[in-house]
């Protein structure tokens, strides 16, 4: 059987805490698998798939989508990445879904994100995007040249359907009652490392140390549930 050194981990954090930008830098730095329940979601809803057209209100109205139907949809991507390095990305996010993902994976490590709520509305509020090329703007930071229009095509910008103000709250309300008991969980199995501050440029130098050293003192595991 291959040896291999491989690392199991979970990002959390709520909604605008930087997952998203985090995740792709782990992924290229450390070779994981990256696993996103919101893009695999999305990607649902876009196809139009059943299961897409059943969520989409529930998701368009910052509500959680039930814990069987995210955990059977990641669980059944994830057997498909036996034996390799992944980082779940927006699941667990009930302790439901802790214990689901729990019965048939190990979790080694879990990233945890810790960005003041007032921080993250100001950030999901201000967010706008080009739809037809993915361009992302922030009225704060990084505004389009013309008020409300892509700089490149001059078409109209929107906001994604949960950024809203109204749903940016639900969205916190429901990860505050829903998923800061995953965070204890993780805490009592002693996998739990939190990273806080209000800038992902300044939180990131921080996990890379910490998942380098990681890597580095991890024993060589031998894949499946440990
Ligand atoms: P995200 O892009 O991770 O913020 O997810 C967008 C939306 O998808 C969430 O607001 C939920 O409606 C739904 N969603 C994503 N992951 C989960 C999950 N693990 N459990 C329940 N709902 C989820």
């Amino acid at each position: 059987m291959a040896i291999r050194r491989i690392i199991r981990a979970v990002i959390m954090g709520p909604p605008g805490s930087g997952k998203g930008t985090v995740s792709g830098r782990i992924v290229k730095s450390f070779e994981l698998t990256h696993l996103s329940s919101g893009d695999l979601l999305r990607s649902n809803i876009k196809a139009k798939t059943e299961l897409g057209l059943l969520m989409k209100s529930c998701i368009d109205q910052g509500q959680l989508v039930p814990d069987d139907v995210i955990s059977r949809l990641i669980l059944a991507e994830m057997r498909y990445m036996n034996n390799s390095s992944w980082l779940l990305d927006g699941f667990p996010r009930t302790v439901n879904q802790a214990e689901a993902l729990d019965n048939e994976f190990s979790v080694d490590t879990v990233i945890n994100l810790d960005v003041p709520f007032q921080t993250i509305k100001q950030r999901l509020t201000s967010r706008w995007l080009h739809l037809a090329s993915g361009r992302v703007y922030n009225i704060d930071f990084n505004p389009p040249k013309i008020a409300g229009l892509d700089d490149i095509t001059g078409e109209p910008l929107t906001q994604r359907d949960d950024d809203t103000p109204d749903t940016v709250n639900r969205r916190l309300k429901a990860y505050e009652n829903q998923t800061q008991p995953v965070l204890e969980y993780y805490r009592s199995k002693g996998v739990l490392e939190t990273f806080s501050g209000t800038e992902t440029n300044k939180i990131w130098p921080h996990i890379q140390a910490f998942l380098l050293k990681k890597l580095s003192t991890e024993k060589e595991k031998v894949g499946g549930k440990a």
